[in-house]
Protein backbone atom coordinates (compact mmCIF):
# COMPACT_ATOMS: atom_id res chain seq x y z
CA UNK A 1 0.00 0.00 0.00
CA UNK A 2 1.58 3.41 -1.10
CA UNK A 3 -1.93 5.48 0.07
CA UNK A 4 -1.22 8.92 1.80
CA UNK A 5 -2.52 7.24 4.90
CA UNK A 6 0.14 5.01 5.59
CA UNK A 7 2.71 7.53 4.62
CA UNK A 8 1.03 9.43 7.45
CA UNK A 9 3.14 10.15 11.04
CA UNK A 10 3.82 7.80 13.69
CA UNK A 11 1.62 9.44 16.62
CA UNK A 12 2.61 6.32 18.82
CA UNK A 13 4.95 3.47 19.60
CA UNK A 14 3.62 1.08 21.52
CA UNK A 15 4.75 -2.91 22.49
CA UNK A 16 1.59 -4.70 21.66
CA UNK A 17 -1.63 -3.45 20.01
CA UNK A 18 -4.75 -5.59 20.97
CA UNK A 19 -7.52 -4.72 18.41
CA UNK A 20 -10.84 -5.41 19.96
CA UNK A 21 -12.34 -5.43 23.29
CA UNK A 22 -13.41 -9.04 23.84
CA UNK A 23 -12.92 -11.82 26.23
CA UNK A 24 -9.93 -12.75 23.63
CA UNK A 25 -8.05 -9.39 23.58
CA UNK A 26 -9.13 -8.47 27.46
CA UNK A 27 -7.33 -12.46 28.05
CA UNK A 28 -4.19 -11.72 25.92
CA UNK A 29 -3.97 -8.17 27.33
CA UNK A 30 -3.89 -9.80 30.96
CA UNK A 31 -1.69 -12.66 30.35
CA UNK A 32 1.19 -10.32 28.84
CA UNK A 33 0.93 -8.05 31.69
CA UNK A 34 2.13 -10.52 33.79
CA UNK A 35 4.46 -12.05 31.87
CA UNK A 36 6.30 -8.90 30.33
CA UNK A 37 4.96 -5.86 33.09
CA UNK A 38 6.80 -3.78 31.04
CA UNK A 39 5.53 -4.14 27.63
CA UNK A 40 3.23 -0.80 26.89
CA UNK A 41 -0.42 -1.91 25.59
CA UNK A 42 -2.90 -0.47 23.65
CA UNK A 43 -6.26 -1.35 22.67
CA UNK A 44 -8.76 -0.15 20.09
CA UNK A 45 -12.64 -0.83 20.13
CA UNK A 46 -15.03 0.16 17.80
CA UNK A 47 -17.69 0.56 20.25
CA UNK A 48 -18.25 3.03 22.44
CA UNK A 49 -17.75 0.46 25.50
CA UNK A 50 -16.45 -3.17 25.63
CA UNK A 51 -18.20 -6.29 24.99
CA UNK A 52 -21.00 -5.32 23.09
CA UNK A 53 -20.74 -7.90 20.43
CA UNK A 54 -20.38 -11.70 20.64
CA UNK A 55 -19.08 -11.48 24.24
CA UNK A 56 -21.51 -9.88 25.55
CA UNK A 57 -23.54 -11.84 27.86
CA UNK A 58 -27.49 -12.14 25.88
CA UNK A 59 -25.24 -12.56 22.30
CA UNK A 60 -23.87 -16.00 23.79
CA UNK A 61 -25.45 -18.73 25.69
CA UNK A 62 -22.96 -18.69 28.44
CA UNK A 63 -22.14 -22.27 28.63
CA UNK A 64 -18.77 -22.98 30.31
CA UNK A 65 -17.83 -25.31 27.33
CA UNK A 66 -16.14 -28.35 28.89
CA UNK A 67 -18.21 -31.21 27.23
CA UNK A 68 -20.24 -32.31 29.94
CA UNK A 69 -23.19 -31.96 28.37
CA UNK A 70 -22.65 -30.71 24.53
CA UNK A 71 -23.25 -33.90 22.29
CA UNK A 72 -21.60 -32.79 19.34
CA UNK A 73 -18.63 -33.43 21.37
CA UNK A 74 -19.31 -36.94 21.40
CA UNK A 75 -20.30 -38.41 17.59
CA UNK A 76 -20.85 -42.06 17.38
CA UNK A 77 -19.05 -43.53 14.43
CA UNK A 78 -19.95 -46.98 13.48
CA UNK A 79 -21.82 -47.82 16.69
CA UNK A 80 -18.95 -46.56 19.08
CA UNK A 81 -18.96 -43.54 20.78
CA UNK A 82 -15.73 -41.13 20.36
CA UNK A 83 -14.50 -39.10 23.26
CA UNK A 84 -11.54 -37.70 21.86
CA UNK A 85 -12.97 -34.53 21.14
CA UNK A 86 -14.58 -34.36 24.58
CA UNK A 87 -11.74 -35.08 26.38
CA UNK A 88 -9.83 -32.13 24.19
CA UNK A 89 -12.64 -29.32 24.98
CA UNK A 90 -12.65 -30.07 28.96
CA UNK A 91 -8.83 -29.63 29.43
CA UNK A 92 -9.04 -26.67 27.73
CA UNK A 93 -11.65 -25.49 29.85
CA UNK A 94 -9.51 -26.64 32.86
CA UNK A 95 -6.91 -24.17 31.87
CA UNK A 96 -9.49 -21.35 31.52
CA UNK A 97 -11.00 -22.05 35.32
CA UNK A 98 -6.57 -22.32 36.40
CA UNK A 99 -6.11 -19.02 34.80
CA UNK A 100 -9.11 -17.33 35.75
CA UNK A 101 -8.45 -18.70 39.59
CA UNK A 102 -4.90 -17.25 39.52
CA UNK A 103 -6.08 -14.12 38.01
CA UNK A 104 -8.13 -13.53 41.25
CA UNK A 105 -5.46 -14.56 43.53
CA UNK A 106 -3.59 -11.75 42.02
CA UNK A 107 -6.54 -9.00 42.63
CA UNK A 108 -6.94 -8.73 39.05
CA UNK A 109 -10.52 -10.33 38.81
CA UNK A 110 -13.07 -9.57 41.40
CA UNK A 111 -16.26 -11.05 42.35
CA UNK A 112 -16.59 -14.29 40.92
CA UNK A 113 -20.30 -14.27 41.05
CA UNK A 114 -20.21 -11.25 38.09
CA UNK A 115 -19.32 -14.01 35.66
CA UNK A 116 -19.57 -17.84 36.80
CA UNK A 117 -22.25 -19.59 38.53
CA UNK A 118 -22.77 -23.31 38.88
CA UNK A 119 -25.49 -24.57 37.41
CA UNK A 120 -26.00 -27.75 36.24
CA UNK A 121 -25.45 -29.17 32.73
CA UNK A 122 -27.80 -32.28 31.25
CA UNK A 123 -27.64 -34.17 28.28
CA UNK A 124 -31.11 -34.62 26.96
CA UNK A 125 -32.12 -37.76 24.52
CA UNK A 126 -36.27 -38.25 23.27
CA UNK A 127 -36.95 -41.27 21.36
CA UNK A 128 -35.47 -44.70 21.28
CA UNK A 129 -32.37 -43.47 18.88
CA UNK A 130 -31.66 -41.07 21.30
CA UNK A 131 -31.99 -42.34 24.57
CA UNK A 132 -29.56 -45.39 23.47
CA UNK A 133 -26.84 -43.24 22.06
CA UNK A 134 -27.28 -41.56 25.24
CA UNK A 135 -27.05 -44.68 27.50
CA UNK A 136 -23.68 -45.03 25.37
CA UNK A 137 -22.27 -41.58 25.84
CA UNK A 138 -22.72 -41.95 29.37
CA UNK A 139 -20.66 -45.53 29.40
CA UNK A 140 -17.79 -44.01 27.62
CA UNK A 141 -17.28 -40.80 29.67
CA UNK A 142 -18.15 -42.35 33.39
CA UNK A 143 -15.42 -43.10 35.59
CA UNK A 144 -13.30 -40.89 33.00
CA UNK A 145 -10.95 -38.77 35.46
CA UNK A 146 -11.76 -35.32 33.95
CA UNK A 147 -16.13 -36.44 34.06
CA UNK A 148 -16.38 -37.15 37.39
CA UNK A 149 -19.34 -37.73 39.07
CA UNK A 150 -21.58 -38.19 36.02
CA UNK A 151 -25.24 -39.56 36.55
CA UNK A 152 -27.76 -40.73 34.37
CA UNK A 153 -31.59 -41.87 33.73
CA UNK A 154 -34.45 -43.11 31.52
CA UNK A 155 -36.40 -43.36 34.60
CA UNK A 156 -39.98 -41.48 34.14
CA UNK A 157 -40.03 -40.49 37.36
CA UNK A 158 -36.86 -39.57 37.95
CA UNK A 159 -36.87 -37.30 35.12
CA UNK A 160 -40.30 -35.98 36.28
CA UNK A 161 -38.36 -34.73 39.84
CA UNK A 162 -35.04 -33.41 37.65
CA UNK A 163 -36.31 -31.47 35.43
CA UNK A 164 -40.45 -30.05 35.79
CA UNK A 165 -40.49 -27.43 33.33
CA UNK A 166 -39.31 -30.12 30.90
CA UNK A 167 -41.61 -32.75 32.16
CA UNK A 168 -44.89 -30.67 32.43
CA UNK A 169 -47.42 -31.65 29.47
CA UNK A 170 -45.20 -34.47 28.20
CA UNK A 171 -47.22 -37.03 27.06
CA UNK A 172 -46.49 -40.36 29.52
CA UNK A 173 -45.29 -42.39 25.90
CA UNK A 174 -42.68 -40.20 25.33
CA UNK A 175 -39.48 -41.87 25.88
CA UNK A 176 -37.11 -39.72 27.71
CA UNK A 177 -33.19 -39.90 29.30
CA UNK A 178 -30.76 -37.46 30.57
CA UNK A 179 -27.40 -37.80 31.78
CA UNK A 180 -25.95 -34.79 33.86
CA UNK A 181 -23.62 -33.34 36.32
CA UNK A 182 -23.34 -30.03 38.90
CA UNK A 183 -20.30 -29.81 37.84
CA UNK A 184 -21.30 -27.18 34.58
CA UNK A 185 -21.32 -23.36 34.63
CA UNK A 186 -22.72 -20.35 33.41
CA UNK A 187 -20.37 -17.65 32.55
CA UNK A 188 -20.74 -13.85 31.42
CA UNK A 189 -18.10 -13.46 29.40
CA UNK A 190 -18.60 -9.62 28.97
CA UNK A 191 -18.74 -9.26 32.66
CA UNK A 192 -15.33 -11.22 32.57
CA UNK A 193 -13.74 -9.02 29.73
CA UNK A 194 -14.98 -5.72 31.70
CA UNK A 195 -13.07 -7.22 34.95
CA UNK A 196 -10.07 -7.92 32.96
CA UNK A 197 -10.35 -4.52 31.09
CA UNK A 198 -10.55 -2.77 34.00
CA UNK A 199 -7.58 -3.64 35.50
CA UNK A 200 -5.80 -3.21 32.45
CA UNK A 201 -6.73 0.27 32.45
CA UNK A 202 -5.32 0.59 36.09
CA UNK A 203 -1.87 -1.14 35.12
CA UNK A 204 -1.73 1.01 31.99
CA UNK A 205 -3.55 -0.22 29.17
CA UNK A 206 -4.58 2.87 26.82
CA UNK A 207 -8.41 1.79 25.83
CA UNK A 208 -9.75 3.81 22.98
CA UNK A 209 -13.30 3.13 22.73
CA UNK A 210 -15.17 4.62 19.19
CA UNK A 211 -11.68 3.87 17.51
CA UNK A 212 -12.01 1.72 14.82
CA UNK A 213 -8.87 -0.19 12.99
CA UNK A 214 -9.15 0.61 9.12
CA UNK A 215 -5.29 -1.11 8.29
CA UNK A 216 -2.84 -2.93 9.08
CA UNK A 217 0.66 -2.54 6.94
CA UNK A 218 3.78 -4.09 7.79
CA UNK A 219 6.67 -1.60 9.00
CA UNK A 220 9.98 -3.73 8.72
CA UNK A 221 9.76 -6.27 11.90
CA UNK A 222 6.83 -4.04 13.39
CA UNK A 223 3.14 -3.01 11.89
CA UNK A 224 1.80 0.28 11.18
CA UNK A 225 -2.10 0.35 12.43
CA UNK A 226 -4.29 2.93 10.79
CA UNK A 227 -7.01 4.00 13.16
CA UNK A 228 -10.27 6.19 12.96
CA UNK A 229 -12.11 7.85 15.95
CA UNK A 230 -16.10 7.10 14.66
CA UNK A 231 -16.91 10.11 16.58
CA UNK A 232 -14.36 12.98 15.15
CA UNK A 233 -13.74 11.22 11.90
CA UNK A 234 -10.14 11.82 12.54
CA UNK A 235 -7.27 9.24 11.74
CA UNK A 236 -4.14 8.36 13.37
CA UNK A 237 -1.15 5.87 13.03
CA UNK A 238 -0.01 3.75 15.54
CA UNK A 239 2.73 1.57 15.19
CA UNK A 240 3.47 -1.72 17.44
CA UNK A 241 5.98 -4.60 17.93
CA UNK A 242 2.76 -6.88 18.17
CA UNK A 243 -0.99 -7.06 17.01
CA UNK A 244 -3.40 -9.26 18.28
CA UNK A 245 -6.64 -9.00 15.59
CA UNK A 246 -9.42 -10.04 18.77
CA UNK A 247 -11.86 -8.29 16.12
CA UNK A 248 -14.54 -11.44 16.30
CA UNK A 249 -16.14 -11.69 13.03
CA UNK A 250 -13.48 -8.74 11.25
CA UNK A 251 -11.05 -11.10 12.60
CA UNK A 252 -10.96 -12.51 8.87
CA UNK A 253 -10.79 -9.23 6.93
CA UNK A 254 -8.32 -7.73 9.34
CA UNK A 255 -6.06 -9.94 8.58
CA UNK A 256 -6.83 -10.28 4.89
CA UNK A 257 -5.65 -6.23 5.11
CA UNK A 258 -2.89 -6.88 6.69
CA UNK A 259 -1.41 -9.17 3.91
CA UNK A 260 0.09 -12.06 5.20
CA UNK A 261 0.13 -15.01 3.70
CA UNK A 262 -1.23 -17.49 6.26
CA UNK A 263 -4.92 -15.78 5.99
CA UNK A 264 -4.73 -16.43 2.12
CA UNK A 265 -7.58 -19.17 1.36
CA UNK A 266 -9.38 -18.41 4.18
CA UNK A 267 -13.66 -17.45 4.01
CA UNK A 268 -15.62 -16.55 6.60
CA UNK A 269 -19.85 -17.25 6.39
CA UNK A 270 -21.75 -15.48 8.22
CA UNK A 271 -24.80 -17.03 10.26
CA UNK A 272 -26.89 -14.93 12.85
CA UNK A 273 -28.55 -16.25 15.79
CA UNK A 274 -32.07 -15.84 17.85
CA UNK A 275 -33.07 -16.85 20.81
CA UNK A 276 -36.50 -17.33 22.32
CA UNK A 277 -35.67 -15.57 25.83
CA UNK A 278 -38.64 -16.48 29.03
CA UNK A 279 -40.32 -13.63 30.06
CA UNK A 280 -42.22 -15.08 33.20
CA UNK A 281 -40.27 -15.50 36.15
CA UNK A 282 -42.57 -18.18 37.78
CA UNK A 283 -41.56 -20.13 34.81
CA UNK A 284 -37.42 -19.12 34.52
CA UNK A 285 -37.51 -20.42 38.84
CA UNK A 286 -39.06 -23.66 37.74
CA UNK A 287 -35.37 -24.65 35.86
CA UNK A 288 -31.95 -25.04 36.80
CA UNK A 289 -29.91 -26.45 34.21
CA UNK A 290 -28.08 -25.82 31.00
CA UNK A 291 -29.85 -29.02 28.92
CA UNK A 292 -28.54 -29.79 25.23
CA UNK A 293 -29.77 -31.71 22.69
CA UNK A 294 -29.05 -33.38 19.55
CA UNK A 295 -28.57 -31.24 16.63
CA UNK A 296 -30.92 -31.76 13.48
CA UNK A 297 -29.27 -33.69 10.62
CA UNK A 298 -27.34 -31.46 8.35
CA UNK A 299 -27.04 -28.79 11.47
CA UNK A 300 -23.91 -27.33 12.58
CA UNK A 301 -22.27 -28.11 15.85
CA UNK A 302 -23.10 -24.28 16.78
CA UNK A 303 -27.03 -25.13 16.15
CA UNK A 304 -27.31 -27.56 18.72
CA UNK A 305 -30.70 -26.76 20.41
CA UNK A 306 -30.48 -26.05 24.13
CA UNK A 307 -32.77 -24.55 27.15
CA UNK A 308 -30.68 -22.37 29.36
CA UNK A 309 -30.44 -21.20 32.50
CA UNK A 310 -28.53 -17.93 32.47
CA UNK A 311 -27.47 -15.75 35.83
CA UNK A 312 -26.98 -12.47 34.42
CA UNK A 313 -26.30 -9.07 36.62
CA UNK A 314 -27.50 -11.30 39.78
CA UNK A 315 -30.45 -12.67 38.02
CA UNK A 316 -31.59 -15.64 36.51
CA UNK A 317 -32.66 -16.12 33.17
CA UNK A 318 -34.13 -19.15 30.96
CA UNK A 319 -33.20 -19.32 27.23
CA UNK A 320 -33.91 -21.51 24.08
CA UNK A 321 -32.50 -21.28 20.65
CA UNK A 322 -30.38 -20.89 18.91
CA UNK A 323 -32.54 -20.50 15.68
CA UNK A 324 -30.12 -19.53 13.19
CA UNK A 325 -30.74 -16.33 10.50
CA UNK A 326 -28.98 -14.70 7.52
CA UNK A 327 -27.44 -11.35 7.25
CA UNK A 328 -24.32 -10.68 5.42
CA UNK A 329 -22.77 -8.65 8.22
CA UNK A 330 -19.13 -10.36 10.42
CA UNK A 331 -20.41 -8.27 13.27
CA UNK A 332 -23.99 -7.68 14.51
CA UNK A 333 -23.11 -4.07 14.43
CA UNK A 334 -21.37 -4.66 11.50
CA UNK A 335 -22.14 -3.43 7.74
CA UNK A 336 -24.12 -5.31 5.15
CA UNK A 337 -20.77 -5.12 2.82
CA UNK A 338 -18.86 -7.13 4.98
CA UNK A 339 -19.24 -10.37 3.20
CA UNK A 340 -18.62 -9.33 -0.02
CA UNK A 341 -15.74 -7.22 0.83
CA UNK A 342 -14.20 -10.26 2.34
CA UNK A 343 -14.20 -12.61 -1.31
CA UNK A 344 -11.07 -12.06 -3.43
CA UNK A 345 -9.15 -14.12 -6.01
CA UNK A 346 -7.41 -15.92 -3.21
CA UNK A 347 -10.36 -17.25 -1.56
CA UNK A 348 -12.96 -17.59 -3.67
CA UNK A 349 -13.02 -21.31 -4.70
CA UNK A 350 -12.89 -22.07 -0.81
CA UNK A 351 -16.44 -20.45 -0.71
CA UNK A 352 -17.59 -22.23 -4.06
CA UNK A 353 -15.92 -25.54 -2.96
CA UNK A 354 -17.96 -25.09 0.70
CA UNK A 355 -21.32 -23.96 -1.24
CA UNK A 356 -20.70 -27.03 -3.29
CA UNK A 357 -20.28 -29.56 -0.72
CA UNK A 358 -22.36 -28.33 2.32
CA UNK A 359 -25.96 -29.04 1.17
CA UNK A 360 -26.85 -30.16 4.87
CA UNK A 361 -25.49 -26.47 6.23
CA UNK A 362 -27.42 -24.71 3.16
CA UNK A 363 -30.62 -26.84 3.93
CA UNK A 364 -30.52 -26.24 7.58
CA UNK A 365 -30.18 -22.23 7.03
CA UNK A 366 -33.09 -22.17 4.51
CA UNK A 367 -34.90 -24.08 7.47
CA UNK A 368 -34.04 -21.98 9.90
CA UNK A 369 -34.21 -18.44 8.13
CA UNK A 370 -38.30 -19.27 6.69
CA UNK A 371 -38.99 -20.34 10.39
CA UNK A 372 -41.42 -18.06 12.21
CA UNK A 373 -43.10 -17.53 15.68
CA UNK A 374 -44.97 -20.51 15.69
CA UNK A 375 -42.31 -22.90 14.43
CA UNK A 376 -39.92 -21.69 16.65
CA UNK A 377 -42.25 -22.23 19.56
CA UNK A 378 -43.05 -26.10 18.27
CA UNK A 379 -39.14 -26.05 18.78
CA UNK A 380 -39.60 -25.15 21.98
CA UNK A 381 -42.01 -27.20 22.65
CA UNK A 382 -39.92 -30.49 21.97
CA UNK A 383 -38.21 -29.46 25.60
CA UNK A 384 -40.98 -27.73 27.00
CA UNK A 385 -44.71 -29.24 25.87
CA UNK A 386 -46.53 -26.57 28.13
CA UNK A 387 -44.83 -23.16 26.99
CA UNK A 388 -47.24 -20.91 26.41
CA UNK A 389 -46.00 -18.03 23.38
CA UNK A 390 -46.57 -15.30 26.06
CA UNK A 391 -44.25 -16.30 28.37
CA UNK A 392 -41.19 -15.98 25.53
CA UNK A 393 -39.90 -12.75 23.49
CA UNK A 394 -37.54 -13.25 20.53
CA UNK A 395 -34.00 -11.74 20.99
CA UNK A 396 -31.18 -11.18 18.47
CA UNK A 397 -28.43 -13.21 19.35
CA UNK A 398 -24.45 -12.29 18.37
CA UNK A 399 -23.48 -13.04 14.87
CA UNK A 400 -21.14 -15.94 13.78
CA UNK A 401 -18.25 -16.05 11.47
CA UNK A 402 -18.38 -19.71 10.35
CA UNK A 403 -14.85 -19.87 9.59
CA UNK A 404 -13.83 -21.88 6.04
CA UNK A 405 -10.33 -23.62 5.84
CA UNK A 406 -8.54 -24.14 2.25
CA UNK A 407 -7.16 -27.44 1.76
CA UNK A 408 -5.34 -28.79 -1.02
CA UNK A 409 -7.43 -30.93 -3.37
CA UNK A 410 -10.57 -30.93 -5.33
CA UNK A 411 -12.90 -30.22 -2.62
CA UNK A 412 -10.80 -26.57 -2.36
CA UNK A 413 -12.10 -25.77 1.33
CA UNK A 414 -13.64 -27.03 4.80
CA UNK A 415 -16.18 -25.89 7.41
CA UNK A 416 -13.10 -25.53 10.26
CA UNK A 417 -15.75 -25.50 13.35
CA UNK A 418 -14.08 -24.78 16.77
CA UNK A 419 -11.55 -21.50 17.15
CA UNK A 420 -8.68 -20.86 14.34
CA UNK A 421 -5.46 -19.35 15.22
CA UNK A 422 -4.13 -17.83 12.34
CA UNK A 423 -0.33 -15.86 12.92
CA UNK A 424 2.70 -14.58 11.04
CA UNK A 425 5.37 -17.05 10.54
CA UNK A 426 7.51 -14.56 12.32
CA UNK A 427 5.11 -14.06 15.07
CA UNK A 428 4.36 -10.92 15.12
CA UNK A 429 0.31 -10.54 13.96
CA UNK A 430 -1.88 -13.31 15.11
CA UNK A 431 -6.04 -13.42 14.77
CA UNK A 432 -8.91 -15.92 15.88
CA UNK A 433 -11.50 -17.09 13.80
CA UNK A 434 -14.72 -18.44 14.23
CA UNK A 435 -16.81 -18.89 17.50
CA UNK A 436 -17.29 -22.01 19.62
CA UNK A 437 -16.31 -23.40 22.12
CA UNK A 438 -14.65 -19.52 21.72
CA UNK A 439 -14.74 -18.00 24.87
CA UNK A 440 -14.55 -20.85 27.06
CA UNK A 441 -11.37 -21.45 26.04
CA UNK A 442 -9.62 -18.52 25.23
CA UNK A 443 -7.13 -18.41 28.00
CA UNK A 444 -5.85 -21.67 26.31
CA UNK A 445 -6.54 -20.36 22.90
CA UNK A 446 -3.59 -17.35 23.75
CA UNK A 447 -1.41 -19.53 25.61
CA UNK A 448 -1.32 -21.60 22.13
CA UNK A 449 -0.51 -17.59 20.39
CA UNK A 450 1.93 -17.05 22.96
CA UNK A 451 3.68 -20.62 22.22
CA UNK A 452 3.37 -19.32 18.22
CA UNK A 453 3.87 -16.55 18.38
CA UNK A 454 6.87 -15.84 21.07
CA UNK A 455 8.24 -19.03 21.07
CA UNK A 456 12.03 -18.50 22.65
CA UNK A 457 10.35 -16.25 25.23
CA UNK A 458 7.88 -19.09 26.69
CA UNK A 459 11.72 -20.50 28.34
CA UNK A 460 11.96 -17.48 29.84
CA UNK A 461 7.83 -16.90 31.11
CA UNK A 462 8.31 -20.52 32.03
CA UNK A 463 7.78 -20.19 35.62
CA UNK A 464 5.30 -17.22 34.89
CA UNK A 465 3.13 -19.53 33.16
CA UNK A 466 3.24 -22.31 35.48
CA UNK A 467 1.99 -19.87 38.11
CA UNK A 468 -0.79 -18.70 35.49
CA UNK A 469 -1.83 -22.55 34.98
CA UNK A 470 -0.16 -24.86 36.79
CA UNK A 471 -0.92 -27.92 34.44
CA UNK A 472 0.45 -26.51 31.74
CA UNK A 473 2.03 -28.59 29.67
CA UNK A 474 0.65 -31.98 31.54
CA UNK A 475 -2.44 -33.63 30.41
CA UNK A 476 -4.79 -33.62 32.98
CA UNK A 477 -6.73 -36.58 31.56
CA UNK A 478 -3.57 -39.38 32.60
CA UNK A 479 -3.34 -37.36 35.74
CA UNK A 480 -6.03 -37.93 37.79
CA UNK A 481 -4.53 -36.70 40.97
CA UNK A 482 -3.05 -32.93 39.70
CA UNK A 483 -6.64 -32.67 38.52
CA UNK A 484 -8.44 -33.34 41.51
CA UNK A 485 -5.88 -31.04 42.97
CA UNK A 486 -6.66 -28.38 40.88
CA UNK A 487 -10.54 -29.09 40.85
CA UNK A 488 -10.22 -29.03 44.32
CA UNK A 489 -8.72 -25.16 44.28
CA UNK A 490 -10.63 -23.94 41.28
CA UNK A 491 -13.75 -24.64 43.05
CA UNK A 492 -13.12 -23.05 46.35
CA UNK A 493 -11.41 -19.66 44.39
CA UNK A 494 -14.06 -19.65 41.76
CA UNK A 495 -16.68 -19.77 45.02
CA UNK A 496 -18.33 -22.99 43.14
CA UNK A 497 -18.40 -25.13 45.88
CA UNK A 498 -22.23 -26.04 47.37
C1 LIG B 1 -25.01 -17.15 19.34
C2 LIG B 1 -23.71 -17.43 19.99
C3 LIG B 1 -23.64 -18.30 21.07
C4 LIG B 1 -22.41 -18.58 21.68
N1 LIG B 1 -22.37 -19.36 22.79
C5 LIG B 1 -21.20 -19.57 23.45
C6 LIG B 1 -21.16 -20.28 24.66
O1 LIG B 1 -22.19 -20.73 25.16
N2 LIG B 1 -19.97 -20.47 25.26
C7 LIG B 1 -18.81 -19.98 24.73
O2 LIG B 1 -17.76 -20.19 25.31
N3 LIG B 1 -18.81 -19.28 23.58
C8 LIG B 1 -19.98 -19.06 22.94
N4 LIG B 1 -20.01 -18.31 21.79
C9 LIG B 1 -18.73 -17.84 21.24
C10 LIG B 1 -18.22 -16.62 21.99
O3 LIG B 1 -19.24 -15.69 22.19
C11 LIG B 1 -17.07 -16.02 21.21
O4 LIG B 1 -16.12 -17.03 20.92
C12 LIG B 1 -16.33 -14.92 21.95
O5 LIG B 1 -17.22 -14.02 22.55
C13 LIG B 1 -15.42 -14.21 20.97
O6 LIG B 1 -14.75 -13.19 21.65
P1 LIG B 1 -13.90 -12.15 20.84
O7 LIG B 1 -13.22 -11.31 21.83
O8 LIG B 1 -13.05 -12.88 19.84
O9 LIG B 1 -14.96 -11.37 19.95
P2 LIG B 1 -16.05 -10.25 20.33
O10 LIG B 1 -16.60 -10.41 21.69
O11 LIG B 1 -17.01 -10.21 19.20
O12 LIG B 1 -15.18 -8.94 20.36
C14 LIG B 1 -14.62 -8.39 19.19
C15 LIG B 1 -14.59 -6.91 19.36
O13 LIG B 1 -13.82 -6.35 18.30
C16 LIG B 1 -14.43 -5.12 17.92
N5 LIG B 1 -13.96 -4.79 16.56
C17 LIG B 1 -14.27 -5.43 15.41
N6 LIG B 1 -13.62 -4.86 14.38
C18 LIG B 1 -12.90 -3.84 14.90
C19 LIG B 1 -12.01 -2.87 14.33
N7 LIG B 1 -11.74 -2.86 13.03
N8 LIG B 1 -11.43 -1.95 15.15
C20 LIG B 1 -11.71 -1.95 16.51
N9 LIG B 1 -12.52 -2.84 17.07
C21 LIG B 1 -13.10 -3.79 16.29
C22 LIG B 1 -15.92 -5.43 18.00
O14 LIG B 1 -16.69 -4.26 18.09
C23 LIG B 1 -15.98 -6.28 19.26
O15 LIG B 1 -16.21 -5.52 20.43
C24 LIG B 1 -21.22 -17.99 21.18
C25 LIG B 1 -21.29 -17.10 20.11
C26 LIG B 1 -22.51 -16.81 19.53
C27 LIG B 1 -22.56 -15.82 18.42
Amino acid sequence: MSDSKNNAAISHEVDVALVGAGIMSATLGAMLRELEPGWSQILFERLDAPAEESSSPWNNAGTGHSALCELNYTPEVNGKIEIAKAIGVNEKFQVSRQFWAHQMDRNVLGDPREWINPVPHVSFGRGEEQVEYLKKRYEALVGHPLFPNMEYTDDRAKFDEMLPLMADGRSASDKVAISWTKAGTDINYGALAKQFLASAKENGTEIRYGHEVTNLTRDGQKWKINVKNRHTGETSVIRANFVFVGAGGMALPLLQKSGIPEIRGWGGFPVSGQWLRCTNPDIIEQHAAKVYGKASIGAPPMSVPHLDTRVIDGEKGLLFGPYAGWTPKFLKQGTWFDLFKSIRPTNLMSYVGVGLQEFGLTKYLITEVIKDQKARMESLREYMPNAKDEDWELVTAGQRVQAIQPVVGPRFSTLAFGTSLINSSDGSIAGILGASPGASIAPAAMLELLERCFGQKMIEWGDKVKEMVPSYGIKLATDKKLFEEIWGYTQKTLQLED
